[in-house]
């Protein structure tokens, strides 16, 4: 049996190949659970849900631009609808605009923490209001939320002021919301990935040689993780194996932040 049989996620941002969130999704679909891939490219999200049911898994795609109320309100009601419950939840969509500070305007500060810490706060409220739901035995259901911010959330990175203010936004507010949620069993972790090859950075910095040497004299390890890494990360904290697992922050960076 899978170590997510029978429970039924949410992965946001789950369009993007190679991506965390489709990783996840992969992962998450693998291992038993039924996944909602959301994103806003629809088309994305439904080619990695068709990919996941070719291969046996259960998964459905919804549009969803996770900064819009309304979006959460109808991806939401789509979940109630097709399951009444929702075990776990990643809140994994984000961007990168990456400058330093002096070149960084308001417009794009907002920007960034709209799309990375706004649409967290929106997720885990949403989440956390559907796992505090009673089952048949009266108590709350519970659930594990898993929002990922980066190194970046962790430590002062240059060019990152938008990019750190909301991955270390999204770090303190999973405490708040594992000390909240703990008495109902909503536990709530933050992921914090180095430099994965993803679309995000790290495909882009493959093909750009000096970058790629410089950025990989700053991991210990000496080379960039596999979305994989980050997914199997997830996995746990997904499954019933970290039951006494919440309010952490989870570094998968190789050795970067050691
Ligand atoms: P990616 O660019 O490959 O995927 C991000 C996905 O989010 C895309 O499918 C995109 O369409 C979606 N998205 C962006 N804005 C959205 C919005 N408003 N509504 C809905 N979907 C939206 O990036 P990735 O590397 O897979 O990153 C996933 C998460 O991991 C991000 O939060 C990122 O900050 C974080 N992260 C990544 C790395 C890395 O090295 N790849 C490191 C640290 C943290």
């Amino acid at each position: 049996m899978g170590r997510l049989a029978g429970k039924i996620a949410l992965v946001t941002g789950g369009a993007s190949v190679p991506g965390l969130g489709s990783t996840t999704a992969q992962v998450f679909a693998r291992e038993g659970a039924f996944v909602y891939i959301t994103d806003r490219d629809l088309a994305g999200a439904e080619a990695v849900a068709e990919g996941i049911k070719a291969a046996g898994g259960q998964a459905k795609a919804l549009a969803h631009d996770v900064t819009s109320e309304a979006d959460w309100d109808r991806v939401m009601a789509a979940i109630d609808e097709g399951h009444g419950r929702l075990d776990v939840l990643v809140n994994n969509a984000g961007i990168a605009v990456l400058g330093m500070l002096d070149q960084c305007t308001l417009e794009a500060w907002l920007h960034q923490n709209n799309v990375n810490l706004n649409s967290v706060f929106l997720g885990t409220k949403r989440g956390a209001e559907m796992m505090r739901r009673k089952g048949d035995d009266g108590k709350a259901r519970g659930g594990s939320i898993i929002n990922i911010s980066s190194v970046a959330g962790l430590i002062g990175v240059p060019g990152c002021s938008a990019y750190a203010a909301s991955k270390g936004g999204v770090r303190l507010f999973s405490k708040v919301a594992a000390v909240e949620g703990a008495a109902d069993g909503i536990r709530c972790n933050s992921v914090h990935p180095g430099m994965i090859a993803t679309n995000i950075q790290g495909v882009a910095l493959e093909d750009n040689a000096a970058n790629y040497d410089a950025t990989m004299a700053l991991i210990p390890m000496g080379y960039m993780g596999a979305p994989e890494d980050v997914a199997n990360l997830n996995l746990f904290l997904a499954s019933d194996e970290s039951r006494y697992i919440t309010g952490t922050e989870m570094v998968v960076d190789g050795g970067m932040t050691a």
